[in-house]
């Protein structure tokens, strides 16, 4: 590729590479922005600045594309949003995609959206640390090969694309080591088959935990769903229209207060009170609770029903696991042959990116709330850090684009 190019003994004088010097550390000089992770949001910005004649280097951990979507998720998901909301720049879903398009559905439009715009990631290739070189004044980008081979890439513009997602959250639940069954997180969680017959207890009431108990029931197995926080769940549509487009709709016209009552007053009507089967709502409403705190409502797809039913039981949080075990807040304890943690991801950045004015440490998210996180100094970027979906990221992406465009021509 011609906008790389080999630094011959760039860091032979920088004590901080002269360890791994030694152990084979490849530089790399690019004139093109470096994009890390080749997900959704990698691959929305490097088709938008390919538009632009910009070529760009990304960087992938895993041998995949997409590798949230390709080894992290469970069979039966679909996008939890209508299509129209999900799509990447430039290129839409096929038009013959249902309205909340499978996995692999999803998996076959990255393919081709890859494709279509030539984007051929380096896999294989874990940044481990970046920072800017002032007086260089570029970026250096380290990662590590599969065979632990370290090169290192020195570049004007960084892209950090690495996700919302990239890391699963275990929480330290006292105990953990006597339990004794099946532990694991949703990252890990295919089907309900796995569970047949077995009772097994979901932690977190998230879209993602309130699907798996879903799908542990159509597998005959008897879920219980910890809710241990309030949580807002409406129902994916609502009046013929789905529920995200219309309040989106609605939010063009009215006060983010009153998009939100109407919200609660339709879900009232249409799911009944949801307090009763324990789920609290929380004081906020569930577009004003996702403003402030970034905290999504739950999209029903019908796991209300199985709760109401009783075919997927409430329980409170946990104060600690015994052998098969569960003792829970209120001190009554029952018997699981599993535990899946929905428990959420949260970034990696802070693990790599030695940059502590836009990424926040703490989070691993630009500090600057939306629509203001996507630029940081000195050329770096972020991508899909809004906690707004595909949609904020194809947002960044074009704006990303636009913005290194000026500087290249
Ligand atoms: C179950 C689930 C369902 C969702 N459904 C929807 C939906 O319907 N609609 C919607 O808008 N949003 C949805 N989201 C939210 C979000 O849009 C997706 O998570 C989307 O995949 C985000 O894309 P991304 O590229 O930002 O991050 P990711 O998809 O996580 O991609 C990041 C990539 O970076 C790589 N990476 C991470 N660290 C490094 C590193 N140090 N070096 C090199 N590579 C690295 C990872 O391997 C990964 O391939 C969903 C999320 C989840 C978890």
């Amino acid at each position: 590729m011609d906008c790389l190019r080999e630094i011959q003994g760039k860091q032979v004088h920088d004590p901080l590479f002269t360890e791994k010097m030694n152990k084979s550390l490849r530089s790399i000089r690019v004139e093109c922005p470096v994009i890390v992770g080749a997900g959704p949001s990698g691959l929305a910005a490097a088709a938008c600045l390919k538009q632009k004649g910009v070529p760009s280097i990304v960087l992938e951990r895993s041998n995949w594309i997409a590798s949230l979507w390709q080894l992290k998720t469970y069979d039966r998901l679909r996008l939890h949003l209508p299509k129209k909301f999900c799509e990447l720049p430039l290129m839409g879903f096929p038009s013959d995609f249902p309205t909340y398009p499978t996995k692999q559905q999803f998996i076959g439009y990255l393919e081709a959206y890859a494709k279509t715009f030539d984007i051929r990631p380096r896999f294989n290739e874990s940044v481990l640390h970046a920072e800017y070189d002032v007086t260089l004044g570029f970026w250096r980008v380290r990662c590590v090969g599969l065979k632990g081979e370290e090169t290192e890439y020195v570049c004007r513009w960084l892209v950090v694309a690495t996700g919302e997602n990239a890391e699963a959250v275990v929480p330290e639940i006292e105990g953990i080591s006597e339990f004794g069954g099946d532990i694991r997180h949703t990252s890990l969680y295919k089907s309900g088959e796995d569970f047949r017959g077995k009772r097994v207890l979901v932690v977190g009431c998230g879209n993602s935990g309130m699907e798996v108990c879903l799908d542990l029931c159509n597998h005959n197995a008897s879920p219980s769903l910890v809710v241990r926080d309030r949580v807002h769940i409406l129902p994916r549509e609502m009046l013929g229209r789905s529920t995200f487009g219309l309040s989106m709709w609605l939010l063009k016209w009215l006060p983010m207060r009153l998009v939100d009552r109407f919200l609660l007053v339709v879900s009232r009507i249409l799911l009944g009170d949801t307090a009763r089967f324990g789920l609290d709502r929380p004081r906020l409403g569930p577009l004003e609770l996702k403003n402030l705190s970034g905290k999504t409502p739950v999209l029903d797809v019908g796991t209300l029903a199985k709760i109401k039913s009783g075919d997927i039981k409430v329980c409170p949080g946990i104060k600690r696991l015994k052998r098969h075990a569960v003792v829970f807040a209120d001190g009554i304890t029952e018997n699981f042959d599993a535990i899946i943690l929905a428990t959420g991801y949260k970034s990696n950045v802070p693990s790599w990116l030695k940059d502590r004015d836009f990424f926040s440490m703490k989070d691993g998210l630009p500090q600057m709330p939306f629509p203001n996180g996507w630029k940081g100094d000195c050329g770096l970027y972020a991508v899909g850090f809004t906690k707004r979906g595909l949609l904020g990221a194809s947002m960044d992406a074009k704006k990303i684009a636009e913005d290194i465009y000026q500087c290249w021509k």
